[in-house]
């Protein structure tokens, strides 16, 4: 029992108060999480923000956009270019899942512009790029495929030390990100850019090696310590409709590729595209941008189930696509030669009663197209002799211990930034294994942090999202950048939206060890200690 200043009686639970004594200063930290990974006793936990528990690469989105807030861009630069050298392209074309999960959205209905922040903190060229590179190893890897998967592997083994050479049968790196998104949603600029480590780092980049071909996974296998396959998917999925095989019928990565090389493809003046992904939605702006004056997509599932971005079929609409929901293609009509107009039928249904992608069509509902060119985006496949490689989910590790698997070609969640994330992960476990570590420990379980919790909705600022300026209407025509950058104060003013939702908090009893409060990076965390203790 003891008595306060006054004289009165307390009961006090010493162990309880002790917990209660860590104090954080809110506009200093960053949600790093630095002081909980140090705590010896395993007190503390980080509430983590619903952005980085989205981000499947796991970035400390609330950390960058904390700094930019509070007039530190150098750190927010930093606190990005330690999770990934590809923070512009992220910034450009990434699906923003930190953006779905946002809190902000439960204030006033928009996510913090967490892509653009990205963006423009990347984008920054006064900040300089880091290149870790840790002691050479001695250990060598081979990745065979230099798209995301590949090049986000080739940099975190190669920061660990190890000796990396990338294979793709392309002469330059960059996959899909090279050879199929589009120029005006990702310039070569950026691209190239962010690919410099390959050189600065030291990475053996081999282009025009074909594996399966004059190069043998065999050979690999005896040639390294590791070899990681990471080829995407790039088999080019059929309509099965009589009449497709024809030179006016244009499978999706062949148009985009040809258009990226240079060739200006002779589309007629009327293009349908079938599909409705976002590799449609970027046919069809492609299109439009080679001159073609009416171009329409077509695709089987309804508005609210295509699986392209919502914002890139908007743009699309605003740029003159016209969208057709709920049609399949049924018949190609050709007249002296050429392609004169495709048929459709109504789809009913997209899946089958256990739920599997089986369309259902009403044969009596159809509809006609004219036109001159169709391109057909329904989809990859895994190319012939590369499908179904069974691997461990989490370390991607394959039934033969020296070969990993990792991006499209692991699974088919066909994201840039999924992608990346399945690459570092194949990076982390062949490390491990290099090292003569487990792979898997710690890994199952993820990170002990919470989740669950309400953020301090009392920091919400009322302010509306700022959007980024686009190229006027009248411009887009060629294939220059779309989106443009948010200039430093509107980007300021958006960061300023954050709510900050992650912080530590103290679990148990703390026993005033202290390495959390030295530790902080940013003199955040207070330990409350009994002045005679201290
Ligand atoms: C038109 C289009 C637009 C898209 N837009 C977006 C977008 O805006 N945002 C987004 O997040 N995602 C987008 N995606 C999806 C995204 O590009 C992919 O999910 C991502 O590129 C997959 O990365 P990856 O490293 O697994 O494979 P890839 O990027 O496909 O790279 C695989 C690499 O392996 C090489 N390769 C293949 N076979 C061999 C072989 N036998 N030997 C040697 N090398 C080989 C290829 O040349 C390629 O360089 C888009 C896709 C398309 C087609
Ligand atoms: S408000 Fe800020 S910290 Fe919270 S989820 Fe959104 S971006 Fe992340
Ligand atoms: S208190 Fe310091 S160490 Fe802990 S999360 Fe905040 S900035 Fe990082």
């Amino acid at each position: 029992m003891l008595h306060n200043a006054t004289g009165v009686s307390m009961e006090v639970n010493l162990l309880t108060s002790l917990s209660d004594n860590i104090r954080i200063d809110r506009d200093k930290c960053s949600a790093c999480g630095k002081c909980a990974e140090v705590c010896i006793l395993d007190n503390l936990r980080l509430q983590l923000s619903p952005c980085r528990h989205a981000c499947p690469l796991g970035m400390n989105c609330q950390g960058y956009i904390h700094y930019l807030a509070h007039d530190k861009a150098a750190k927010g630069t930093e606190t990005i270019r330690e999770s990934t050298p590809f923070g512009g392209i992220l910034g450009r074309i990434c699906s923003r899942p930190c953006e779905a999960a946002c809190n902000r959205i439960k204030v006033d209905g928009e996510a913090v512009a967490i892509r653009d922040l990205k963006r423009f903190l990347s984008d920054r060229t006064e900040a300089p790029i880091l290149y870790p590179t840790g002691a050479e190893s001695g250990k060598s890897v081979a990745i065979a495929g230099a798209g995301p998967a590949g090049l986000t592997a080739a940099f975190i083994l190669r920061s660990a030390g190890h000796r990396v050479t990338l294979y793709d049968r392309e002469p330059t790196p960059g996959g899909l990100l090279r050879w199929a998104i589009p120029e005006f949603r990702l310039p070569y600029e950026c691209l190239d850019r962010e690919l410099a480590f390959l050189k600065v780092m030291n990475v053996d980049f081999q282009g025009e090696r074909t594996l399966g071909q004059d190069l043998d996974l065999e050979g690999l296998k005896q040639q390294f310590d590791a070899v990681l396959l990471t080829l995407g998917a790039h088999g080019q999925a059929k309509l099965g409709v009589p009449g497709e095989d024809s030179d006016h019928v244009i499978p999706l990565l062949s148009f985009m590729k040809m258009v990226r090389q240079g060739q200006t493809p002779s589309l007629g003046q009327k293009v349908v595209v079938v599909g409705g992904g976002n590799g449609a939605i970027d046919a069809a702006q492609t299109a439009l941008r080679l001159g073609t004056r009416n171009v329409t997509l077509v695709c089987l599932e309804k508005r609210h189930e295509m699986a392209a971005f919502p914002w890139s079929i908007s743009e699309a609409e605003e740029e003159g696509v016209i969208i057709h929901n709920g049609w399949g293609p049924r018949s190609f009509h050709y007249k002296a030669g050429r392609l004169s107009v495709i048929g459709f039928k109504k789809c009913t249904a997209l899946c089958d009663a256990k739920g599997c992608f089986c369309p259902s069509y009403d044969e009596e509902a159809t509809m006609e197209l004219p036109c001159d060119t169709v391109i057909v985006a329904i989809g990859q496949t895994i190319e012939e002799g590369w499908a179904g490689i069974v691997h461990n989910p989490v370390t991607l590790q394959s039934e033969n211990p020296k070969v990993f698997v990792a991006g499209d070609l692991a699974s088919r969640a066909g994201t840039v930034v999924e992608a990346m994330a399945q690459g570092k992960e194949a990076a982390i476990s062949i490390d491990r294994i290099l090292k003569g570590e487990d792979p898997e420990y710690g890994r199952r379980n993820g990170r002990a942090v919470e989740i669950d919790f309400s953020p301090d909705w009392s920091r919400a600022r009322s302010r509306a999202r700022v959007v980024a300026p686009v190229l006027p209407m009248e411009v887009r025509k060629g294939f220059e950048e779309m989106a443009k950058g948010l200039p430093y104060e509107q980007a300021v003013a958006e960061a300023e939206r954050c709510l900050g939702c992650g912080i530590p908090f103290g679990l148990r009893t703390c026993w005033f060890c202290l390495p959390c409060e030295i530790e902080c990076p940013e003199q955040a965390l207070h330990v409350e200690i009994p002045y005679l203790l201290r």
